[in-house]
């Protein structure tokens, strides 16, 4: 799960980081007085948006009166912020978060994400913030510094320290830099997150360190531990059918093609995927409706499918084991029945009492394409959505 920057900086103000002081705003009205009440010379406006690269894409404004802010506001609220993270189409702007302006000295990098080899978070710490850090990767990766730490126990302070010494900084920034590496990491371990990144750490004119963007993802299955961080929880930001297929426990990710996709596990959904692209077709996006697949749960994933306006024709792909073919074909026509099938449907069944179920599809009167094996299945629906 994502959040927005501003409720990742008031996580973060929680655990007693350094953090802009900063209001959210929902209209222009409110961005104003928030200019006026922060009481600083400059403010920042910020897009909240559960993307990055918004100060290249017209998301972040520096404003220096009420009426600045409130014109920065009205530009910003409802549009359709475009960034490198956010698709041709962009992101609806909702939210504003209006916060003191701060006199960057430098601009830094932090983040910690679990490195799979190691099994362990590893906190990377570079000079070069601001900017995109995957190039600083791939370009100069030698100015990526890295320290593995343990949830329990923590980032370890000649960890930090060499960080923090590593990155360029010296005196009294060292100090404050390692409370902050320190605290980062506590905040990481103890809210199960997998991704915590301040992009940019800055240095101030008047020697402060503190975090200017910040960016927290969670992992969702500890989430339920947290259940003050669920409620951050932003539907706006996820795609409408992706919250409606989680409604039923079906997984849909939406891809953008013309060919929608029912399956059941995720490496079937994979070969499904390869199998339509070798026969010239293109997905539009692939519903997952896992192991226990009830005749309710097809009915929804069909609904799902269908609302996506790209899908010009659907191929079901499912292996029948624990579940018999028999039952899902049953579920198939009774959802085909249910909702508004107006675009050529695809199945392919395999597994225990394939032969009954592709009898039950058949012997339906339904206008169901039954198909041998995917090869088959994939041709098909292809050369059905092409005619
Ligand atoms: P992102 O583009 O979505 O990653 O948004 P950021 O919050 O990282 O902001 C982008 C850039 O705007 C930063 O790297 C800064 O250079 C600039 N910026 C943001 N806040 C301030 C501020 O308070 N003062 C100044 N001078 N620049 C800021
Ligand atoms: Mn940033």
């Amino acid at each position: 799960m994502k959040i927005h920057e501003f409720q990742a900086k008031e996580l973060l103000r929680g655990f007693g980081l350094a953090v802009p002081n900063g209001r959210e705003c929902t209209t222009p009205e409110e961005a104003a007085a928030a200019h006026e009440a922060l009481g600083t010379d400059v403010t920042v406006v910020k897009a909240q948006i559960h993307a990055g690269g918004r100060g290249k894409g017209g998301g972040v404004k520096l404003v220096r009166s009420a009426d600045e802010a409130r014109a920065a506001a009205e530009a910003m609220l409802g549009m359709q912020l475009v960034t490198h993270q956010t698709g041709p189409e962009g992101q609806t702007v909702r939210r504003l978060w209006v916060e003191e302006g701060s006199d960057i000295a430098s601009e830094l990098y932090v983040g910690i994400v679990v490195d799979r080899e190691r099994k362990l978070p590893v906190m990377m710490a570079s000079s070069e913030g601001g900017m995109d850090i995957e190039e600083v990767a791939a370009k100069t990766p030698e100015k990526i510094l890295k320290a593995a730490f343990t949830p329990a126990d923590g980032l370890a302070a000649d960890d930090a320290r060499r960080l923090a010494e590593g990155i360029g900084l010296g005196g009294d920034l060292v100090d404050q830099a390692i409370v902050f590496l320190q605290g980062l990491a506590k905040v990481f371990g103890e809210l199960d997150c997998s991704l915590a990144e301040i992009n940019p750490l800055v240095t101030t004119a008047d020697g402060k360190v503190l975090a200017l963007d910040a960016k927290i993802n969670f992992d969702d299955n500890g989430l339920f531990r947290h259940p003050e961080v669920a409620e951050l929880r932003d539907l706006f930001e996820e795609d409408e059918k992706e919250v409606e297929a989680s409604k039923y426990d079906l997984s849909y990710i939406a891809l953008d093609g013309n060919i929608g996709c029912m399956v059941n596990g995720a490496g079937l959904a994979m070969s499904t995927m390869d199998v339509i692209k070798l026969s010239g077709g293109e997905p539009a996006n692939f519903l997952d409706v896992g192991g226990g697949a009830s005749k309710e749960n097809v009915t929804a994933a069909f609904k799902i499918l269908l609302s996506d306006e790209k899908v010009e024709g659907v191929l079901v792909n499912i292996f029948g084991g624990i579940m018999r073919c028999d039952v899902i074909a049953e579920g198939i026509c009774a959802a085909v029945k249910d909702v508004d099938l107006h675009v050529p449907l695809v199945v392919r069944l395999e597994g225990t009492n394939v032969e009954k179920g592709r009898a039950i599809l058949e012997g339906s009167g339904l206008p169901i394409i039954t198909a041998g094996d995917l090869d088959d299945a994939a041709n098909k629906v292809c050369a059905a959505v092409a005619g």
